[in-house]
Parts: structure tokens; sequence; C-alpha cells
């Protein structure tokens, strides 16, 4: 199964500390650029980063990608997701992709901003309650290493169709970032802890991995 990632803006409505994205270029891929970009072999599409739901034309594009057989991956951030958008367009859509770093109000703060837990949990329960698939990332960083414990007991509750939690990576892009660097025995912790957990799919992305390969 192959999935093809599409970035189709360059801009965010946040500033994570250990984002190695947007530098808000205010730069965005037109229909067919999209259009032109799709790969007929691959299964599904994510339409990413760093927040679509800041383009203009983005209920367009979903449906140009869904009208070529494709399901797709929508990674937003929430703040702008709301009920009405996922009734126009969840049809299209396969799975929602939605960030947390914590559920303690105060540390998810030093990551995300001041009232996005509160938010994501009502993100979280729109698209449930639209019947779409739902998948979690958090990125494992020094401000958060503490509390993944709790963050795993918080989202084994709500059973995400897949958790995946990335390391953070200090990249050339980030400047003096190496303070984000997540203490290795804590990483040990978190991953012994989740042996006794139960979720329908979880993964640790590592800082070496495949992944991270293409944005040093
Ligand atoms: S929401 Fe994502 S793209 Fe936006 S600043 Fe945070 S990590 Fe970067």
């Amino acid at each position: 199964m192959t999935t093809q990632v599409i970035d189709v803006i360059d801009t965010c409505n946040l500033a994570c500390p250990y984002c190695f994205g947007p530098v808000n270029s205010k730069k965005r891929m037109s229909l067919s650029q999209v259009e032109s970009k799709l790969d007929k072999s691959s299964k599904y599409v994510v339409l990413t980063w760093w927040e679509v739901l800041l383009h203009p034309e983005i209920e367009d594009i979903i449906k140009l990608v869904y009208n070529k057989w494709k399901k797709i991956i929508f990674h937003t951030n929430w703040i702008l997701l709301n009920k009405e958008f996922l009734d126009r367009n969840k049809k299209f859509l396969y799975r929602i992709n939605l960030p947390i770093d914590s559920n303690i109000p105060e540390i998810n703060e030093k990551t995300r901003w001041k009232i996005h837990l509160k938010r994501i949990k009502n993100a979280i329960d729109l698209v449930k309650n639209s019947n779409l698939k739902l998948s979690i990332t958090s990125v494992f960083c020094s401000l958060n290493e503490d509390y993944f414990d709790k963050l795993a007991d918080f989202l084994e509750t709500i059973q995400p169709d897949l958790w995946r939690v990335f390391e953070f990576k200090n990249v050339e892009k980030l400047k003096n970032a190496d303070y984000l660097t997540p203490n290795q025995d804590k990483i040990k912790f978190f991953l012994d802890y989740m042996k006794n957990k139960s979720f329908k799919r979880f993964e640790f992305i590592a800082s070496d991995s495949e992944f991270y390969s293409s944005y040093n």
C-alpha cells in the first residue's frame, strides 16, 4: 500500500517550538498543480502540512483528489476545523489527523497554544461524531517527556485508529532547539509503558527514522 503526501500550503496559524515546517511564504498549490502531482498508483493521499484549512481552495482540492479515487488523510491542527466543514466534506475523507502533545493543559500549552487542549478535545468529538477515522500525532520532546504515560492513559479511552508519536529531531532549519531533545531513558520508559496499553495502532517514529531524512 502506498501513500502520497501533498503539501498544499506553506503557512500555519500555530508556531510550535519544534516545527521545522512552514516558512509562512504564503505559497500554496493550485488545483492544477495538485492534479499534476497525483500519483495514480498510490492508495492514500495525505493532504498536509502545514495548515491545510488555510488554503482558500481546500474544499475543491479535496473533491479533486477524491474524484481521482484516492482516499484522503487530512492533517489539520484543528483551529479552523468545524462541524460545517466536516458535514460538507466527510464523504470525501478517509481519516483526519489531529495533534496533541499532552493532556495536561500547562504542558500542552508549552508546545502548542494556550487553549489548544480544550479545542482539540472538541475536535476529537467532532471527528468521532462524523464517523470518520481519527489519527493523533504527538511530538515527544523535553517539554512533555515526563507526561507521556498520562497521555497514553487519556488516548486509550478515546481509541484513535492510529496514534503516532514522533521523537523530536533537531534539524538545520531550527535555531537553538537542542533544549527540546528528549531524554532517551524517558523514551524507553514510555515505550515500556505502552507494552501494557491497548491501542488499535501505535507507532513511534524515532529521530533517526527515514521519515526525517528529507527535512535535514
Ligand atoms: S501545527 Fe504543525 S505545521 Fe503548524 S507550527 Fe505546529 S507543528 Fe508546525
